[in-house]
């Protein structure tokens, strides 16, 4: 029996980490990896302390903190099910069984998928949800991103410099990316912009070789070898049962990273909290771990 179990080792995982070791509370935490979303970013400029750093190279000083605690980490093991259960909560992995008193759902968000004919087929096979680790891989190929917010236009802005051609893909009718990356994007004369247009349909017998696309009842066929899903992200919260989401999926909390459910705490991107950013989930991911300790201590007991 724990006192606490730390789902995710993200910015918000990694801090809630820190605070319980600094508590001493018998703690374990359980990740997929170690990072999340942070890693993925190609330049953060609003990390304070850094005026420029790169998402791992973050990520790295931030497992040094850990590392420093002494922080067991079980790493690639994929949390099941949260629940509730006679006064303790319950967790279920790929791998096996665990009790604690407290949980932290700190499990950030996944990309969204198209949901098109070809996708699951040909994913990693040249459909990728992730430009800052994958456009290498493009290099002076043709290739297509689909999206029209910061996401897609900076996963453009990335392959302007790597990729022969790219079709920018938007379903609405106007881009909602910052204006500056847009006129970038347009003065590179690399870029080819869809708007009002959706994905029809990905082809290719082992990898990408296109892709059909239809704007009114135009449809057209576009050869490329790389498509950058890039249509933003959904909470990691569907393992968690009985506990507050909000339309989104996102875990309702109170200003303590409380739930519904005592004794389970959320944090960071999984949640309601306003602005997914860096310096929000590390504070949320404190504030969690405080909580938790003081619950134990209210608690303490009773159960
Ligand atoms: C491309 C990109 C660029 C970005 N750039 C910036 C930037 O410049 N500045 C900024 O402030 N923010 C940026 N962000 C946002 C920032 O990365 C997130 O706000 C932040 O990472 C959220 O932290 P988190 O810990 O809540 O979740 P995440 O970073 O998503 O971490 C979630 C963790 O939970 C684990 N996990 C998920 N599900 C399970 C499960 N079922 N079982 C076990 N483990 C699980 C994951 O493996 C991961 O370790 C960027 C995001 C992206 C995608």
């Amino acid at each position: 029996m724990y006192d606490l179990i730390i789902v995710g080792a993200g910015p918000a995982g990694i801090t809630a980490g820190v605070y319980a070791a600094r508590k001493r509370m018998h703690f374990q935490m359980i990740t997929m990896d170690i990072g999340g979303q942070a890693s993925l970013s190609w330049d953060i400029e609003n990390y304070l302390g850094y005026q420029f750093i790169a998402g791992p190279e973050l990520i790295e000083k931030f497992k040094e903190h850990l590392q420093k605690f002494d922080v067991e980490v079980r790493e690639n093991e994929k949390v099941t099910l949260v629940e509730k259960s006679d006064a303790i909560v319950k967790l279920k992995t790929d791998k096996r069984d665990y009790a604690a008193k407290t949980v932290i759902v700190a499990s950030g968000r996944r990309p969204r998928k198209l949901g098109v004919q070809g996708e699951d087929e040909l994913k990693n096979r040249g459909i990728t949800y992730c430009a800052t680790c994958d456009a290498p891989l493009f290099t002076g190929m043709d290739v297509a991103v689909i999206g029209g917010g910061n996401a897609a236009l900076d996963a453009t802005l990335q392959l302007i410099k790597i990729a022969k051609k790219i079709y920018l893909i938007e379903a609405k009718p106007l881009l909602t990316a910052d204006r500056i990356m847009i006129e970038k994007a347009k003065e590179s004369g690399k870029v080819i912009f869809y708007s009002d247009t959706k994905v029809k349909r990905i082809y290719g017998d082992t990898l990408v070789q296109g892709m059909e696309i239809e704007k009114g009842n135009k449809v057209e066929d576009l050869s490329v070898g790389g498509i950058f899903v890039e249509i933003g992200s959904t909470p990691a919260s569907d393992f968690v049962t009985g506990v507050q989401k909000n339309e989104r999926g996102e875990i309702t909390v109170n200003c303590s990273c409380e739930t519904n459910i005592p004794g389970i705490l959320a944090a960071g991107d999984v949640t309601n909290v306003f602005a997914k950013q860096i310096i929000v989930a590390c504070g949320e991911g404190a504030k969690a771990s405080l909580a938790a300790f003081d619950y134990l201590n209210r608690t303490e007991g009773q159960t």
